[in-house]
């Protein structure tokens, strides 16, 4: 039988750890996606003495070069992979996150992780992707990257102003629509993920889900079965009382 591969970036804690650790109890492969060679071995570690089959990468996703070093590793070793999951992402903001306060610098920091980091990770791995027999693509995004949720009056999140963080999740949006209608006739599945607001360094544990309901989310997007869907935002629905489901773009 072979081997199912997911690869996960910012692996080494949060949300991406607690996908490692989901998708290695589901019986696969992961590959812990970490900048920091440190930081990857310790998530490695304690995901391999959980029972999972873990094995750190060094992968900073705003680094084309460490992409391609990836996909070169997997090739050799793999052959293929299964799962991508683009979870890694940077939350900034200048002042009191009014769009007026915005910096051109923050704003180029969020994207090159949020957005392009994952653009330049996904066409790294898309040649292993199309080798495997059910690929799925799971890019991390966010209920704040809707555009109907930020400005529905009514929301919860109407009070939120900040420009770098959400739009970047709003393009991210964006790339995942756009590469689901490119693989639309592949066996390939690409969908955004909406943990809902979960309690880990991003946020200084403010959230009021766990790292591991966040990571719920983009289990169930990397094992999707074969008639589910593609192009979809889906994940946790605070306007909707706290259920799964499709959210808004
Ligand atoms: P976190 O605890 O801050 O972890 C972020 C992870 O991303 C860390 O492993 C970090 O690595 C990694 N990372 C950051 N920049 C990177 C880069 N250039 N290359 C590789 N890895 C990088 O955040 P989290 O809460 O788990 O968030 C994970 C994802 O969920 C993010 O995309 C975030 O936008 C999204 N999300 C989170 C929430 C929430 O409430 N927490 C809600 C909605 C969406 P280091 O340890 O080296 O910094």
């Amino acid at each position: 039988m072979t081997t199912t591969i997911a690869l996960i970036t910012g692996a080494n804690r949060g949300i991406g750890l607690a996908t490692a650790r989901q998708l290695g109890a589901r019986g696969m492969t992961v590959l812990v996606g970490a900048r920091d060679a440190a930081r990857g071995r310790a998530a490695e570690r304690a995901l391999r003495d959980g029972g999972a089959d873990a094995r750190a990468v060094p992968l900073d996703v705003t680094d084309e070069a460490s992409a391609a070093a990836v996909a070169e590793l997997v090739e050799q070793e793999y052959g293929h992979l299964d799962v991508l999951v683009n979870n890694a992402g940077i939350l900034r903001a200048d002042g009191t996150a009014l769009p007026s306060e915005t910096t051109l610098a923050t704003l180029r920091e969020v994207f090159e992780t949020n957005v392009f980091g994952v653009v330049a990770v996904t066409n790294a791995l898309l040649p292993l992707l199309r080798r495997a027999p059910a690929a799925r693509i799971v890019n991390v995004s966010s209920e704040v990257g809707s555009i109907a949720v930020m400005t529905d009056p009514a929301g919860a999140l109407f009070a939120l102003t900040s420009v770098p963080y959400p739009t970047s999740k709003t393009a991210l949006n964006m790339v995942t629509a756009m590469y689901a209608k490119e693989l639309r006739d592949t066996r390939i599945k690409v969908n955004a993920a909406n943990p809902g607001y979960c309690a880990t360094d991003f946020n200084g544990n403010s959230g009021f889900r766990t790292a591991e309901q966040g990571a719920e989310v983009s289990v169930h997007l990397a094992t999707l079965p074969a008639d589910g869907p593609s192009g979809l935002l889906w994940g946790f629905q605070m306007d909707a009382g706290g259920g799964y489901g499709v959210l808004p773009w």
